[in-house]
């Protein structure tokens, strides 16, 4: 593979003139490299065959490494932009950390799920190249620790990028920094050791772009924001901006005021949730344990903002809303805002709930500050490699272009009525469903249900993606298909993919049930031919790559309102699944390219959601007046199902019906769209097998097209990033 990557190819210096950017990420959720450089180099067919002549049959790569350095979307999102920035020709740059063990490697023990470590290099690294003239010291009150550079290539058809990762190293301790992807943070010392990433990322980025700024333009950094523009990819590398302050500032006398301005034109944010819980605060005196400088540079730059502020004339409340100090904490949130050029979210709704609800002041006042980029995936790992049959369908009918340029898989639309085309396309998609199929009999030892149809929810475990509501509408089935009341229902399988973050209770409580539920079905004589649920194992994204490819119905259910954007819905999409879902992140955006008539919306919208929180919700009011769904939802205490005593059960009914002291009863709206979710499950089992529904998931598919991320980092190299 060397021949294919000379040693300096990879890292190219930014032309001296030419702007370029820089995306900060404490995740790289990067997959499987191996068939995907192959395939952008154009040779992945010739060695399919080479191989096959020796014997060896391809998949074999499928043994060795998968780097799992991000948990779910976040991270994702990150790797799709680094392929689509390298397939566009732009000069997009990522830099993150080089976990020694990445995402744990998920095992079910009775049902339980378990966490193993990821050793990913267990067969080596063959991609990265390891830059050790290029270490640098990162400081921390107790020490110091080395950032070695380790690049891996990102490959696209003109153009070869870089992906630098950096490893801690020079102690023991010092390692620990790069050890784990999201040590356990339940700890005082854990959560330490968190900040320690974040700013061991932060420093190891910003000391190397500011010290290369310097060699080429020397120390007038007056055309830093000309030449340079840093993506803070979530909160994680907000401290990029203090280190970059403290550089400028400590090392190069640069007056504070005027550093906060160059600040302002190199760092943009990306919020991805809004969800509290989520929003990261840390405890003052962490970092002024840890970071004593870098604490003090945040005061000072509180304490202007404060100063700005009521020179403006905001008013209190705004005030104490937009500040960077909140009481004991430091608001990541609300310093990336205030040091950002541009804030954008990553769906259209998920832009204006930051713009009407989360940052409604700084919106206010600057509202040049918001821009939204809905997030893309890349067609190449999503498509072209995972549905190649699918491909040669487009290839047959509009030709290739559309592999160089996605936009114009559109001219497929005027074959939606053209009934062998349709047929081509069943064809493709039931191959893929065998071939899902075989591998979940590899994999898992289980046999899918023949012909039937793959509805599918995979993605992390959380409570507000509501796997648990998908548990109870399987549920509610069941028991109709036991009382016969369901005589025409078809064959249908339930895919489950996702883990649960190690300490995440109520998570860990609803894979138990779920997959207690999939044991009952599958002991049931009278069900078990007609209803199927599989929990896949360690779903990660090459489990991804084939179950977007072999599903018919995409289950995307997130309480309206919660998921920022998701871009599992625009895989299943490009491959022509279905979306049964809420009115939330890209699923509008979905249904507005492929028809809402096309897909299966449910349940409460946004401005319901917000109805019913206002007027008073009462989940016990409607579980009281509907039976059925009281009887699935009472399975988790009434000795249907058991947890082995773990309390998993009870604890998720009291969230429920009870709540807790930081949640109201069903804080996510389960019991309000459970039944419509229901009713549209049922209406898809009776649509499939028609003409009409093959032509619902080929006008999905041939939709996609603005759902790619080459559209997305296009954008943000438009709108944000002025390259
Ligand atoms: C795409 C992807 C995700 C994100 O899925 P959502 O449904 O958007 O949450 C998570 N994990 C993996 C492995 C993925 O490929």
């Amino acid at each position: 593979m060397w021949a294919f990557f000379p040693r300096n190819s990879v890292s190219i210096p930014p032309a001296a003139d030419k702007k370029s950017a820089y995306y900060l990420s404490i995740e790289f959720l990067i997959g499987r490299m191996f068939y995907n450089n192959l395939m952008e180099l154009g040779v992945l067919e010739d060695v399919r065959g080479l191989l096959a002549e020796k014997g060896v049959d391809i998949s074999a790569f499928e043994e060795i490494e998968d780097a799992a350095l991000g948990n779910g979307g976040l991270g994702r999102l990150a790797a799709c932009y680094m392929d689509s920035a390298a397939a566009c020709d732009l000069p997009v740059y990522g830099r993150g950390i080089r976990y020694r063990y990445g995402l744990f490697k998920q095992k079910f023990e009775d049902g339980f799920q378990e966490e193993l470590p990821d050793d990913w290099q267990s067969f080596g690294d063959p991609w990265s190249i390891r830059r050790e003239s290029e270490s640098r010291r990162i400081r921390f009150a107790d020490g110091e620790v080395l950032s070695v550079p380790y690049d891996m290539p990102i490959i696209g058809k003109n153009r070869v990028n870089a992906l630098r990762l950096y490893q801690a190293e020079g102690s023991e301790s010092a390692a620990k920094i790069s050890e784990y992807l999201y040590p356990a943070d339940d700890t005082e010392e854990g959560k330490l050791l968190r900040l320690r990433q974040e700013y061991f990322l932060s420093a190891s980025a910003v000391g190397e772009l500011v010290e290369g700024y310097v060699k080429r333009h020397g120390k007038d950094f007056s055309r830093f924001g000309e030449l340079c523009a840093i993506q803070l990819n979530d909160t994680h590398p907000v401290l990029a901006v203090a280190e970059f302050l403290r550089i400028l500032t400590e090392e190069y006398f640069v007056p504070f005021g005027r550093a906060v301005g160059i600040a302002q034109s190199v760092f943009h944010y990306t919020n991805h949730t809004i969800l509290p819980e989520a929003l990261e605060c840390w405890p003052k005196k962490y970092i002024e344990k840890l970071l004593p400088d870098i604490y003090d540079i945040l005061l000072r730059l509180a304490a202007k903002q404060y100063r700005d502020m009521k020179k403006g004339g905001v008013p209190k409340e705004d005030c104490a809303a937009m500040r960077i100090v909140q009481g004991k904490n430091i608001s990541m949130a609300n310093t990336a805002v205030y040091m950002a050029g541009k804030v954008n979210g990553v769906a259209a709704i998920h832009t204006e709930i930051l713009k009407n609800s989360l940052f409604a002041p700084a919106y206010r006042y600057t509202p040049e500050k918001f821009v939204n980029v809905t997030n893309g995936v890349t067609q190449r790992r999503w498509l072209m490699l995972c549905d190649p049959e699918l491909c040669r369908l487009y290839d047959k009918y509009i030709g290739e272009g559309w592999r160089d340029n996605f936009s114009e898989i559109g001219k497929m639309r005027a074959f939606a009525a053209d009934a062998e085309v349709l047929g081509g396309f069943a064809a493709v998609k039931g191959e893929n469903k065998r071939r899902l199929a075989a591998y979940i009999r590899g994999r898992e030892g289980i046999e899918l249900l023949p012909n039937a149809i793959v509805y599918a929810q995979v993605k992390r475990l959380h409570e507000y993606k509501r796997q648990l509501m998908t548990a109870f509408a399987i549920l509610e089935i069941y028991f109709r298909l036991k009382r016969g009341e369901l005589p025409d229902f078809r064959p249908s399988v339930f895919l489950f993919g996702a883990k649960s973050a190690p300490s995440y209770f109520r998570a860990k409580g609803i894979i138990k049930f779920i997959n207690e539920i999939a044991k009952k079905i599958d002991g049931d004589p009278d069900v078990r031919d007609k209803l199927q649920i599989v929990f896949v194992c360690n779903y990660d994204v090459s489990y991804a790559e084939k179950i977007v490819a072999g599903s018919d119905v995409s289950l995307q259910v997130s309480t309206a309102g919660l998921e920022a954007s998701g871009t599992g819905n625009m895989k299943f999409m490009m491959n022509g699944a279905v979306t049964c879902g809420t009115m939330d992140g890209a699923n509008i955006e979905i249904v507005e390219r492929a028809g809402r008539e096309n897909n299966y919306i449910f349940g409460a919208e946004v401005e319901e959601i917000a109805r019913l929180k206002e007027e008073g919700y009462d989940p016990n009011a409607r579980l009281a007046a509907d039976g059925e769904m009281r009887r699935a939802v009472q399975t988790l205490t009434d000795g249907t199902f058991g947890d082995g005593g773990r309390g998993y059960f009870k604890d998720l009914y009291d969230s429920l019906t009870v709540g807790a002291s930081w949640h109201k009863p069903d804080h996510y709206f389960i019991m309000r769209d459970l039944p419509e979710y229901v009713d549209r499950l049922l209406e898809i089992n009776a649509e499939y097998g028609a003409q009409s529904f093959v032509r619902k998931q080929f006008i999905n598919a041939v939709s996609a097209a603005y759902f790619s991320s080459d559209r997305s980092v296009r954008e943000y190299a438009e709108k944000i990033w002025n390259l």
